[in-house]
């Protein structure tokens, strides 16, 4: 029987860091044959990913240009992607989570008649306009696919509840697998900073936080770095320029507060494993950090990720700065609540989510006769 292709696109540092790991393990299958798709949506902080993973993609779409908006990164990724389609002819396209580039991605295999792998699938915020645009995005990139990789059985829920119930497949979240290759126990050291301070991991930059929910954030950060002596942020911050202002004018100078540049993924990995605790609006962070054992104020009005939540690791404490500052304070006053929520515990994966998906395409493709055991954490 002919290999199976099995194009990937990605784009941006978290699809990078989800989706390495499953083009590392596609290359382990002598059934298939793996190729990798760059779009470079953002081309620095994807760089990075590919050079700790040793990953050198087959094709490089190289679409971002300055001031970009979301129709540009759309239109780009259709035309040079169908010409990258034309050239590999893959039996599979893959794209990942909610990115401008999976679902223009996923739209580009469709209009090719190429089958889609929609991987971390079914993560759903309730509200199609927040997140922006990422709801919207992973909901039509649901239609858009044949296969569904729900990182969670909560998330297959969620694609049942709309209807997407045939080829759907509980692999546990492939970010789990990542830090198999970045972490290990090494890396645990709660004492953390250096200077003997407590380390707090910031990150923030979501578009729906741009404007007040951020600033209000950063005070809170203030508030709370100005309050307590012990405690120093580690806050890499992104490229983004709106991240970048609001960053620089309220943190700039505040002491034990350290604005660094982006870091790499085992750099930042390894940080939050040294940290007391992570504040975010990420949502990678939101599923690493319970994984680290690591108490989590996830600084958003709502999560597509309420899996941590509901075993104890993680807070959903809004973008107001007061709830905010109060909900650190507990944190680094109350050793006993600190300890209810400082649990590894990991409702995202166990590690074998990218044995599963390769598992699972062979099985959509008539290649193995059984699925693979569904991820239960
Ligand atoms: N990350 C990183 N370096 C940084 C900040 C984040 O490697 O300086 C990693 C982080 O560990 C996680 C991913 O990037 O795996 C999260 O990406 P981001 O916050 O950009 O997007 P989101 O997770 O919100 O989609």
């Amino acid at each position: 029987m002919a290999e199976l292709k099995v194009l990937s696109v990605f784009g941006t540092r978290p699809e990078a860091i989800k989706m390495a790991p499953l083009a590392l393990e596609l290359n382990r299958h002598p059934e298939i044959k793996s190729y990798v798709c760059v779009t470079a949506q953002h081309r620095e902080l994807l760089d990075g990913v590919l050079q700790v993973f040793g990953i050198v993609p087959d094709y490089d779409l190289n679409i971002m240009a300055a001031g970009q908006s979301l129709s540009d990164v759309t239109i780009r990724v259709l035309r040079r992607l169908e010409q990258t389609l034309r050239e590999v002819q893959p039996d599979l396209v893959l794209v990942h989570g909610d990115t401008t580039t999976s679902f223009a991605g996923a739209l580009a295999a469709f209009y090719a008649g190429i089958p889609v792998g929609h991987v971390e699938a079914g993560l759903r915020s309730g509200d199609p306009r927040s997140p922006f645009p990422e709801e919207m995005n992973r909901r039509l990139t649901a239609d858009l696919a044949t296969f569904h990789f729900a990182p969670t059985a909560a998330n297959r829920d969620n694609l049942r509840n709309e209807g997407v119930t045939e080829n759907v497949f509980v692999t546990g979240n492939t970010v789990i697998d990542a830090m198999r290759y970045t972490v290990g126990d090494e890396h645990t050291d709660k004492e953390a900073s250096g200077s003997g301070r407590r380390l707090i991991v910031l990150t923030c930059h979501r578009r729906e936080n741009y404007g007040e929910p951020m600033e209000n954030i950063f005070h809170a950060v203030r508030d709370i770095a100005l309050r307590f002596d012990d405690v120093e942020f580690v806050y890499p911050v992104h490229p983004a320029p709106t991240v970048r202002e609001a960053a620089g004018r309220i943190l700039g100078n505040v002491p034990h507060v350290q604005l660094v540049e982006p870091l790499d993924a085992v750099e930042m990995h390894r940080l939050m494993a040294r940290s007391y605790m992570v504040m975010t609006d990420s949502g990678g962070l939101q599923e690493e950090a319970p994984a680290l054992g690591k108490p989590v104020l996830v600084l958003r009005r709502e999560t597509e990720r309420p899996e941590a939540i509901a075993a104890g690791t993680a807070k959903l404490a809004g973008v107001d700065r007061e709830v905010i500052t109060a909900l650190a304070s507990e944190l680094l006053l109350d050793s006993a609540k600190y300890a209810q929520m400082a649990n590894a515990v990991n409702p995202y994966g166990d590690g074998n989510a990218c044995k599963r998906i390769a598992d699972a395409i062979l099985y959509g493709f008539s290649r193995r006769e059984t699925p693979p055991e569904e991820f239960r954490p």
